[in-house]
């Protein structure tokens, strides 16, 4: 039986290791934290808020993974129909705004509109970044005063410096009479790659993980610091070491490549170009429910601190006491762009305060719990420097034999269902390393 090792017991450890029980192997998984679920960890508050590491809801289209995620919590699960709105200027349109602009300040509809349709009428230019591809989508107004100015805040880097590589379905490029009905009717059809989600009934996002947590041998706060890639051992900061056979890792790039004994300059540089962004998440319980009508809203304004807000009482009832309601804020930062630089609780405030402005917040609500965590990863950020950086990153690791996966080793912009399917794939190329190194007789015989 070959000695498997995953590091990390988030969405992509577990696909690992779901992966690997298929051939009969229960691997080592090794975690720097105290708890097992990486970002798909939730948290109980007294007076009995749950709170997710940012807002987690299941939105996969993909049969298996629903499937499987659904066995995970004994069927035990809502289903609910998304609901996402927008804040700009004072304004509520719902998302996605460039199919409704009813309602926002008549110079602004008729300026998009017009830009819009100018743009239609110009000849097909290259695409060269994200930036480009906003005006041929939508026109320069509506472009610079929602896009690019969300883009600022949520990838903290200009338009222009990103790429169009993770656009997918992502952000919706309506025809002319989508936008046209948008802005005449204050009804137009919502439109948007996620319409239904699914969310566990208790215990938050993390109950997902139920099922998967007995397929591994979890050894929890073991924060690896080296990997001596040619004696195949690895190094803990509690002063343990392990061997392994093969190794398959969902730890972020970057803090991987310096672990590993002899990365030599140009690899541990092009790890040093990968962006990602951090993450304040302000966690706040009142004696209310009726806060918002939307799961989630989208904040423009450069003077409002948060770029999300999610509502975690309305994905289950179980998230809050009865009667009450809960919010988190994300607010953004970067090592490349923007560094994050204090306490994630001087954050509480500024959120409550803005809150406030954007009237979500009254003055009479009683706030009953208030707590911030830092996220040192959150979102990839695809800017230019991202694919070949990645590609001498992930070229270095496997030349290693050292399989990585998920949101933070394949460094892509996956949904929960992606990292764990990341997982699976590489616990797969892990055996296929295995059996080029030792002979196909030992991979049929683990
Ligand atoms: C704000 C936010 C909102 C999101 N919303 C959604 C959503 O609504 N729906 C959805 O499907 N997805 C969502 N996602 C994406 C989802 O969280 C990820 O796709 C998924 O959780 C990534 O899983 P992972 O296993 O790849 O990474 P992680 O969950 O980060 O797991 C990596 C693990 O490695 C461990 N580790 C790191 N370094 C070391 C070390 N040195 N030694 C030992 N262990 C280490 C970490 O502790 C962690 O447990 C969201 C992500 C964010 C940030």
């Amino acid at each position: 039986m070959p000695n498997a090792v995953v590091l990390g017991t988030g969405m992509a450890g577990f696909g690992a290791a779901h992966r690997l029980r298929d051939e009969g192997i229960t691997p080592v998984m090794y975690d720097k934290n105290a708890y097992y679920g990486g970002h798909t960890m939730s948290f109980r508050y007294d007076p009995g808020f749950v709170f997710d590491i940012g807002p987690h809801i299941s939105f996969t289209k993909d049969e298996r993974i629903q499937d499987l995620f659904a066995d995970s919590v004994d069927q035990l699960y809502e289903t609910i129909q998304i609901n996402l709105n927008n804040y700009w200027r004072g304004y509520w349109p719902q998302h996605p705004v460039q199919l409704h602009l009813n309602g926002l300040p008549e110079d602004v509809v008729v300026k998009v509109i017009a830009d819009f349709v100018d743009e239609r009428q110009k000849p097909e230019r290259p695409i060269t970044n994200y930036d480009d591809w906003l005006v041929a989508s939508f026109g320069s107004t509506f472009a610079e005063l929602f896009p690019k100015q969300y883009t600022r805040k949520y990838h903290l880097t200009s338009a222009e410096n990103m790429s169009t590589d993770w656009l997918g379905p992502r952000i919706y490029r309506p025809s002319l009479e989508e936008v046209l009905r948008g802005a005449i009717s204050a009804s137009s059809p919502n439109i948007h790659y996620i319409t239904h989600f699914r969310y566990p009934k208790q215990g938050g996002f993390v109950s997902y993980l139920q099922k998967f947590v007995p397929l591994g041998d979890i050894r929890l706060k073991h924060e690896l610091v080296s990997i001596d890639p040619r004696s195949r051992v690895l190094s803990f900061s509690n002063g343990l070491q392990a061997g392994y056979d093969m190794l398959i890792s969902s730890v972020p790039l970057p803090d991987l490549v310096r672990m590993i004994d002899g990365t030599p300059r140009d690899v541990l540089e092009a790890a040093g170009r990968l962006a990602c962004s951090s993450c304040v998440l302000v966690n706040i319980g009142i004696d209310r429910a009726d806060i918002s009508k939307a799961h989630m809203s989208y904040f423009y304004d450069e003077d409002i601190c948060f770029t999300r807000l999610g509502f975690p009482h309305m994905l289950s009832d179980s998230n809050a006491p009865s009667g009450m309601g809960s919010i988190q804020a994300e607010v953004y930062f970067s090592d490349k762009y923007r560094p994050f630089s204090g306490q994630p609780s001087d954050w509480i405030e500024p959120v409550i305060n803005d809150l406030r402005r954007c009237g979500l917040l009254r003055d009479r609500d009683r706030i009953l719990c208030s707590n911030a965590m830092y996220l040192r990863y959150a979102n990839i950020i695809f800017d230019l420097d991202r694919a070949a950086a990645l590609a001498t990153v992930h070229g270095y690791l496997d030349d290693l034999g050292i399989a990585y996966c998920g949101r933070y080793g394949d460094w892509g912009y996956m949904w929960t269902d992606e990292s764990f399917k990341s997982g699976e794939a590489a616990a797969a190329t892990a055996m296929e390393n295995l059996a080029a190194r030792s002979g196909p007789r030992r991979v049929q015989s683990a």
